[in-house]
């Protein structure tokens, strides 16, 4: 038995010390940093792989503002792969792989691929992947036989204004204004299709120059993954789907299992950076790091829906986590994300400043638009659910899913729970959030006279203050109106 000497501390614990600052305004600053090793982020954040938190609105959100979205696993592997794909469709102005049906489908199967994938349209193509159409939801809405051939419903190819490959943003704009199109397929010489320019995408593309991008101008995201062999095959397909990084998603991640699972990863997909976790000691991060990892997810009962420390008895108080790890993680050049107890913007730039690259956020999001589920009344109060992926009833649910049939309701009672489920506030766009977040970090960034992350890092002084300090912290001794 071993108690170490010294103080685990936590956000509350601490406030950090105003330097002198030669930053004229908040906009002079830099945000960028990186979420793994060859991920850049222009905002230091990343959403939480929960299932009330990250699938494709909450990821496409995140990556459009700089950040990025990590989806979570507790769905079947083949729609966790199409939340992925929805996500690279969504960022780019040449879609690689649009919805289609062949030819001889009915106007029942375009409506239900429509309805899968929610899009208004499908590329129509012939035995030899060629274009020889266009159908959209205004095309089979008030069709009466559903057994009727798309072919007959459809706009045809030779209506169709088409572009080969290599086509600009500018020409694509010009063609879709001049024709008062909303898709221009892109297809070979022998007409076989390539890709789709829309019009959303080319605006959205146009108005998004903060977005996380690959290198073909899609956005970015991570899939997560668990460390059973059998998530091999969802490694499989969330890479094959496009996924930028796959996080390896288990509570102890300084831990056999991790390490090994870290390790397979990284040798099957070199190309697609692995984030390792979670852990909150120095040592744990050598570990995930000698078996390949390119991120480490820091954060052991931490976060605001998670018991473990109550449960287990395990954890280290989270500035002290990130700060320790930090250490180990800059010199080893891998980056730390600083998972879980992330409140206000202050906590943001507290964890940055003990020497994280980002945070991964999940109850402050799970409250928005962009997150699953819908919102529900209670006393009066809009609210949105968020649980805990380790709480009773996201392990029933998994399991669930894992057998297909549902739990038999006495083994309800086998499961020890290490999360909760909760409520939190509606609160809109995640948008107006992280914009609060990143304004506090800009803001704090001056505060330390630093005009980057990395400045942050170096200038950053941490005091401890007692709980009258913590006290005088907050709004006191008026009566707040607004
Ligand atoms: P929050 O931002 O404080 O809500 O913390 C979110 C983080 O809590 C996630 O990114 C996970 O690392 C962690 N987490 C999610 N579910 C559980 C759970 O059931 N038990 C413990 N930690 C959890």
């Amino acid at each position: 038995m071993n108690i170490r000497s010294d103080t685990a501390l936590t956000f509350d614990d601490v406030l950090l010390v105003p330097k002198r600052s030669t930053v004229a305004s908040r906009q002079a600053v830099n945000t960028r940093t990186l979420f793994s090793r060859r991920i850049e982020l222009k905002i230091p954040i990343a959403s939480s792989n929960m299932d009330t938190v990250t699938e494709s609105p909450m990821a496409i959100a995140m990556a459009r503002l700089g950040g990025i979205g990590v989806i979570h696993r507790f769905m079947t592997v083949e729609r966790q792969a199409s939340e992925v794909r929805r996500v690279k469709h969504a960022g780019s102005f040449i879609m690689d792989h649009p919805y289609s049906v062949s030819g001889d489908s009915t106007v029942r199967q375009a409506r239900e691929e429509m309805e899968k994938h929610g899009v208004g349209g499908l590329m129509v193509l012939g035995k030899r992947e060629e274009l020889i159409g266009v159908v959209s939801t205004r095309d089979v809405m008030f069709e009466e036989s559903e057994s009727r051939p798309i072919s007959e419903v459809m706009t045809t190819r030779e209506k169709l204004v088409t572009v080969g490959a290599g086509t600009s943003l500018d020409d694509a704009r010009s063609l879709l204004h001049t024709h008062r199109l909303e898709k221009l397929p892109v297809v070979d010489h022998n007409g076989r299709l390539l890709g789709l320019i829309t019009a959303q995408d080319v605006m959205k593309v146009e108005h998004l120059t903060e977005a996380t991008r690959d290198a073909r101008g899609q956005l970015c995201v991570a899939a997560a993954i668990g460390v059973k062999d059998s998530d091999l095959d969802r490694a499989e397909a969330c890479v094959k789907a496009g996924a930028d990084a796959l996080v390896v998603d288990i509570a102890h991640g300084h831990s056999d299992l991790a390490i090994t699972m870290v390790r397979t990863l990284k040798q099957k997909y070199p190309q697609v950076d692995v984030v390792g976790g979670n852990v909150a000691t120095a040592e744990g991060v050598g570990d995930l790091v000698e078996a390949g990892a390119d991120a480490i997810k820091v954060g052991v009962g931490s976060g605001s829906i998670c018991i473990t420390r109550v449960v287990t008895g395990f954890g280290v108080p989270q500035l002290t986590a990130v700060a320790d790890c930090a250490r180990a993680g800059h010199d080893l050049n891998v980056p730390i994300i600083a998972d879980g107890g992330i409140r206000t913007s202050g906590d943001l730039t507290k964890a940055i400043a003990a020497g994280a690259s980002t945070v991964m956020i999940g109850s402050m999001l799970a409250g928005t638009d962009e997150s699953p589920g819908a919102t529900v009344v209670r006393d009066g109060r809009r609210v949105k659910v968020v649980r805990g992926m380790a709480s009773l009833t996201a392990n029933i649910d998994r399991k669930e899913i894992e057998q297909g049939r549902e739990v038999d309701p006495e083994d309800w009672e086998k499961v020890v729970p290490e999360g909760v489920e909760a409520v939190v506030p509606f609160r809109g766009p995640a948008k107006e959030i992280v914009h609060q977040l990143v304004g506090g970090l800009r803001s704090g960034l001056s505060y330390a006279g630093a005009t980057t992350i990395q400045e942050l890092w170096q200038n950053a002084e941490f005091i401890r203050i007692t709980s009258a300090g913590k006290r005088e912290s907050g709004v006191h001794d008026v009566t707040q109106t607004f």
